[in-house]
């Protein structure tokens, strides 16, 4: 909906040109909890995996968290129950996705400065075992691959062009055939890829230095950071049999528990839309004393807000510039 984008951006910018913006913040126009996601921060340009996956700069993410700590109360894990039980108030909460390095590198050290906790979910799997998540193998297949196209087969019903015109289109069509497969069915249909591709698999070691280590955990657990349970292989669980989500949703809490040593009680899921959990889901968080279950569907939770296991989060993409990303904290009625 290219008009309603358009019509956005315009009252983002004009709030924040005219002073709208600041007077908006003045007489507080929402109550509740604004919880933001993040996944990686960082220049995605020489990476060869999914740039889709940056969400701020290190410029941009040092003055939002500048911003955010300025006219916000930033909260952490441990405030949100009495946030959201708060009838006024202004809450915003900070999260990061899947245990990227930059993470560590980047981010904790702004967060520090500035004095504000964020919880980061961690696909335990990825800090054991270091490797391209198929989002980011799939990326590198195609900026690999010399091939033209994919002709029809059993998983893409008509050809695939490999065109540079097309990558971004094909990226998404291939992502999105996987993530509607049944978790069995993953790594087979990225085995097929690798192979009509001609790249093989993406190797390990080009992985390896993506991900935290459980020492930098540690290390931004000392410093104020609280982290919870993203699965361990990071399926999309409604995709998933209800044996392999209780070991997902269960293993990755144990792992975090061992080395952190800390109990574990918040969870994200992977992919986070309404339809990427179920029942299963929901049952198995409760047979692990999961208290907290967090979305990515947008919006914020007002006070009172009583589904803890559908909790909204707002997306940060290397798009929102401040303007903008000032207009989602400031009218997260509209703009979240
Ligand atoms: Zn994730």
């Amino acid at each position: 909906m290219p008009v309603r984008i358009s019509k956005l951006e315009l009252l983002a910018h004009t709030l924040d040109v005219t002073g709208g913006g600041r007077v908006l913040r003045s007489v507080r126009t929402w109550n509740g909890v604004l919880i933001l996601n993040y996944h990686r921060i960082g220049d995605p340009a020489n990476s060869p995996f999914d740039h889709d996956l940056w969400s701020a700069s290190v410029v941009d993410f040092e003055r939002q968290i500048g911003f955010l700590a300025k006219n916000f109360d930033v909260i952490g894990l441990s405030d949100l129950e009495h946030s959201l039980n708060q009838p006024r108030g202004q809450f915003v909460m900070l999260t990061f996705d899947d245990g990227y390095r930059d993470n560590y590198s980047a981010a904790f050290p702004i967060l520090k400065s500035h004095g504000v906790s964020a919880t980061f979910f961690i696909a335990t799997g990825f800090i054991d075992c270091p490797r391209a998540p198929a989002w980011d193998e799939l990326a590198w297949m195609l900026r690999t691959t010399t091939a033209a196209s994919i002709a029809a087969n059993e998983w893409l019903p008509s050809s695939v062009s490999l065109a540079e015109s097309d990558r971004q289109r094909t990226f998404s069509r291939l992502l999105s055939v996987y993530k509607s497969l049944g978790f069995e069915l993953t790594e087979p249909y990225l085995d097929f890829l690798a192979d009509v591709l001609g790249t093989g698999r993406c190797p390990l070691s080009l992985a390896h230095d993506q991900w935290m280590t459980w020492d930098m955990l540690r290390e931004m657990q000392a410093g104020g950071m609280t982290f919870g349970g993203h699965t361990v292989d990071h399926p999309i669980l409604a995709n998933a049999t209800s044996d392999q989500q209780d070991w997902e949703v269960g293993e990755c809490r144990r792992r975090l528990i061992e080395e952190l040593g800390q109990p574990i009680d918040a969870f994200s899921y992977p992919n986070g839309q309404r339809g990427d959990f179920n029942e299963f889901t929901r049952a198995a968080l409760r047979h692990y004393d999961y208290r907290w279950a967090f979305g990515f569907f947008g919006g914020y939770c007002p006070p009172g807000y009583a589904d803890h296991f559908a909790l909204c989060r707002r997306g940060i993409e290397t798009e929102i510039d401040l303007a903008r990303f000032r207009a989602i904290t400031t009218l997260p009625q509209l703009f979240s």
